[in-house]
């Protein structure tokens, strides 16, 4: 497999944003960090740098959160009427698709996803995640209670609750779809009225700061929300650490979510956790195979298997095994591998050269305990972060790549006898985000779909996404959902009011 050869055009709007080193967006201002450092972000389909931005830490977090702090407790967005609020939220997804074509090409040469994914996946979901949350806002209400208390009988009271938000919050993103996941934390958050400070990933930083330049542009009051570029720990730690903070929002790996837990734990901070997968994809005798090949494949090759929800177990029936691995394996072998900028490209680079060494070391190390590659199973080319899209055969259940994620093009094949086999083995795993099964009886998939220990179950489908949908995980893929209305429950508290009628 070769590098598809680059046709490359980029806006000159994007090459005068990435030229100057980017700043921090505090308080409504862009300034440099204390420190004056800054840090590269690089392009992963050369391993050259892209840009430079300002590498915030504890005294950036201070700054940030002081300002996020006084403009929930004094400033003007709390005494916004929620229309207002809601105005200003869809102003800004108005913006987003105004700038839609910057975004996407920031987006791919920051993350290295093909361009064409970028301008029909991750840019639109944001815009429509911006727009729901935008709805949201005058909805939020509180219950009427009839109360009874058996100790004053003759008293009458009059009860009811109120949704207030959570006030500062710190959310912490990761690099796979960095302006999403930005909208999944800001959106919820800004409906319920909080302010906060954000920390986009050190790898794909660029995004975020575009979208603070839109927030400015909106209109939104000074200190609501606040970028802070930086590393994980100096940046994201302090950040989930600090006292002023009243809840975290984090999206990431499960080691580094466990983390986050620790640094908020000291004051009981609120925490919402969106973390690793290992999803199984159920294949079954009776499945379309023509929707459930090309199906399966995109459900680990979508966003290079950077995706915590990636598909990576795939268990099909026997019967049908060697049929549904050679058809995914002919998809992989189709898949034209280059850079995100190259229309004719369907997959681009992994994050960055560690991604690509994890990803290796895991096929490394599945090798080393008898497992096959079917297809792939090597990087590809000397310059940027490529991997050949791989289908392992042969696994075993305690081998590491069945049990760790690998965030990466991998999936493992494995053969089932019945529904009864499969449903255990699929949930056998410390994580549990989503899952997926393919067949035409829909008795059959409604049974599997109640017997996964699963946030998503997808039915003869994989990786759709609506802003409407709640998203989350059960077992160590998380705390909380994103999305839908849940997502407003992560971002408010509940007032009870009671009241004696005299
Ligand atoms: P990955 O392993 O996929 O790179 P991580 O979970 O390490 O993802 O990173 C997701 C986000 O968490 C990034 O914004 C990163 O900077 C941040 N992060 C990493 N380590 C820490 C930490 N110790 N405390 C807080 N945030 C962190």
């Amino acid at each position: 497999m070769s590098i598809a050869t680059p046709e490359l055009r980029i806006d000159d709007r994007v090459k005068e944003f990435v030229a100057p080193p980017r700043k921090l967006l505090i308080n409504g201002q862009w300034v440099e960090s204390a420190s004056g450092k800054t840090f590269p972000t690089f392009n992963p389909a050369t391993g050259e740098i892209l840009a430079h931005v300002a590498e915030g830490e504890k005294e950036d977090i201070d700054k940030a959160v002081h300002a996020a702090r006084t403009a929930f407790d004094q400033g003007p967005w709390r005494q916004m009427t929620t229309s207002e609020r809601g105005k200003l939220i869809w102003k800004l997804a108005d913006l987003i698709e105004a700038h839609l074509e910057e975004f996407a090409q920031l987006e791919t040469l920051d993350n290295g996803k093909p361009l064409t994914v970028a301008r029909v996946a991750d840019v639109p979901l944001a815009i429509d995640l911006f727009r729901y949350m935008a709805g949201w806002t005058t909805k939020l209400e509180g219950n009427t209670i009839p109360i009874s208390v058996p100790f004053t009988p003759d008293a009458q009271y009059h009860a009811y609750t109120l949704r207030e938000p959570v006030g500062v919050v710190g959310q912490i993103i990761p690099w796979n779809f960095p302006l999403l996941m930005a909208a999944w934390k800001l959106g919820p958050a800004l409906a319920a009225g909080c302010t906060i400070v954000l920390k986009p990933a050190e790898q794909t930083p660029l995004s975020a700061i575009r979208l603070g330049e839109l927030i400015c542009e909106a209109g939104f009051p000074d200190g609501v929300v606040n970028i802070i570029t930086g590393y994980g720990e100096s940046a994201g730690g302090t950040l989930a650490a600090h006292p002023q903070v009243n809840k975290v929002a984090f999206t990431g790996s499960t080691e580094v979510g466990k983390l986050i837990l620790n640094a908020a734990s000291h004051d009981l901070k609120k925490v919402s956790l969106e973390l690793g997968g290992k999803s199984p994809n159920i294949v079954c005798k009776d499945a379309d195979l023509d929707i459930g090949i090309p199906g399966v494949a995109s459900g680990i090759f979508f966003n290079h298997g950077q995706c915590c929800c990636a598909g990576s177990r795939l268990f099909v029936e026997k019967g049908i095994f060697d049929e549904v691995v050679d058809g995914v394996a002919q998809h992989a072998q189709h898949i034209t591998i280059g850079p995100g900028l190259d229309p004719n490209t369907d997959m681009g680079p992994l994050v960055s050269d560690e991604q690509q060494q994890r990803v290796l070391g895991y096929l490394e190390s599945g090798f080393s305990e008898g497992a096959e590659a079917v297809v792939g199973g090597k990087k590809v080319g000397e310059q940027g972060y490529f991997v050949e899209p791989t289908v392992l055969v042969n696994t075993k259940p305690d081998m590491k790549i069945i049990r760790e994620e690998i965030f990466g093009p991998v999936v493992c094949a494995i053969p089932f006898q019945d529904v009864e086999e499969v449903i255990p083995a699929a949930n056998d795993s410390i994580y549990g985000l989503a899952s997926a099964v393919w067949t035409k009886d829909i008795g059959k998939a409604h049974r599997i779909a109640a017997a996964m220990r699963a946030g998503t179950v997808w039915i003869n489908c994989y990786n759709i996404f609506d802003a409407a949908l709640p998203f989350g995980g059960y077992k160590q893929s998380g705390w909380g959902r994103e999305m839908g209305h849940a997502a407003l429950d992560l971002y408010t508290e509940v007032k009870s009011v009671c009241a004696k009628l005299s």
